[in-house]
């Protein structure tokens, strides 16, 4: 039976992940701290150690070791930037510290965010970057994009078979819509159930193109599996670009919601558009996102329903 490690994977990328593997008999065993989800909803038949990635090392040796562990949402890893750094520096280490032992294969969740407020729409893997490197953003852009360099360096030095992807703006069932773990699309929903109302940033003019998770599962289990795929890095998104304010209005109209728009100040260092350049994803792994946003939002819209209410 192969062998799988996750950190992070009782998140919500994680966890979808998990249900694929354990769906092609692998063995999982997940590290993860609970800093953004407080219980687990993993199956039994995985392996859980309650740990900082950054403090993990086990003897154990594994097929795929996946480093998820992150908080991805801007408001809490802003609250938290000393964690968020350490994760994904030091805990990118020790991740790359067990592959190297197993001489397994490594995947990163790596973030569109390396891209930070990209010039060049929809954003291509060979585009370098437009980060405020010492902004608020930066302990997430920058401990991602010093993670990327890493694992590039193993693989160049240690001849390790690493794989980066850089997902955008992945939604759907299990993302967490409360407080300042909620991403735009999960906190939108449940503003639109309770009928209050709908906080938009700034004008709301800025974009993201957003991705349903059983499409990036797929893509992301291609990517883990597939041979011959050693040192690639690759987007895994949407270029169906929409404004924040479309999206506030979508989320009005499938939820029947009575909530009224506001407008709050924008955030700072909020990159103005986001799509992502899906040409390689779609040539080396023959992958497609193939989820309408109305039909993603509407299943979303039941699990919001159904878990927060
Ligand atoms: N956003 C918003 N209102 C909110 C939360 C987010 O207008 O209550 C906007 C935010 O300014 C950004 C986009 O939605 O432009 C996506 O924000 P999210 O927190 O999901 O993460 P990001 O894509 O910035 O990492």
């Amino acid at each position: 039976m192969k062998k799988c490690l996750v950190s992070g994977g009782n998140g919500f990328l994680g966890s979808h992940l998990i249900e694929k593997c354990l769906e092609n008999g692998l063995e999982v065993t997940v590290v993860d701290n609970f800093s953004t989800m407080k219980s687990s909803n993993l199956p039994e038949t995985v392996n859980i150690i309650d740990k900082n990635v950054e403090d993990f090392y086990t003897e154990g040796n594994f097929d795929y070791v996946v480093h998820l562990a992150a908080r991805p949402s801007p408001e809490d890893y802003i609250a938290h930037p000393v964690d968020t750094l350490m994760s994904n520096s030091l805990g990118t280490l020790s991740m790359l510290e067990i592959a190297r032992k197993s001489k397994g294969v490594f995947m990163y969740t790596s973030s569109s965010e390396t891209y930070g407020n990209a010039s060049i729409i929809p954003t291509p893997e060979t585009y370098w970057g437009n980060v405020n490197f010492t902004g608020i953003r930066s302990c997430y852009d920058e401990g991602k994009r010093y993670s990327e360099a890493l694992i590039m360096a193993y693989m160049r030095q240690f001849g390790l078979d690493t794989r980066i992807q850089r997902p955008f703006n992945v939604y759907g069932p299990g993302i967490r819509p409360d407080g300042q773990y909620g991403r735009v699309v999960p906190r939108f929903i449940l503003q639109a159930l309770k009928d209050e109302d709908i906080t938009v940033h700034g004008k709301g003019d800025q974009t993201r193109s957003f991705l349903y998770v059983d499409d990036w599962v797929e893509a992301t289990w291609k990517f883990l599996t597939k041979s011959g795929l050693k040192g690639e890095i690759l987007n895994i998104g949407s270029n169906k670009e929409i404004t924040i304010l479309e999206l506030a209005k979508i989320i009005i109209e499938v939820t029947g919601s009575s909530s009224k728009i506001v407008h709050l100040d924008s955030r700072e260092d909020d990159p103005f558009r986001r799509s992502a350049d899906i040409s390689k994803a779609r040539k080396i792994l023959d992958w497609t996102p193939n989820t309408e946003l109305e039909v993603g939002l509407i299943n979303t819209v039941k699990w919001v329903r159904d878990n927060y209410l």
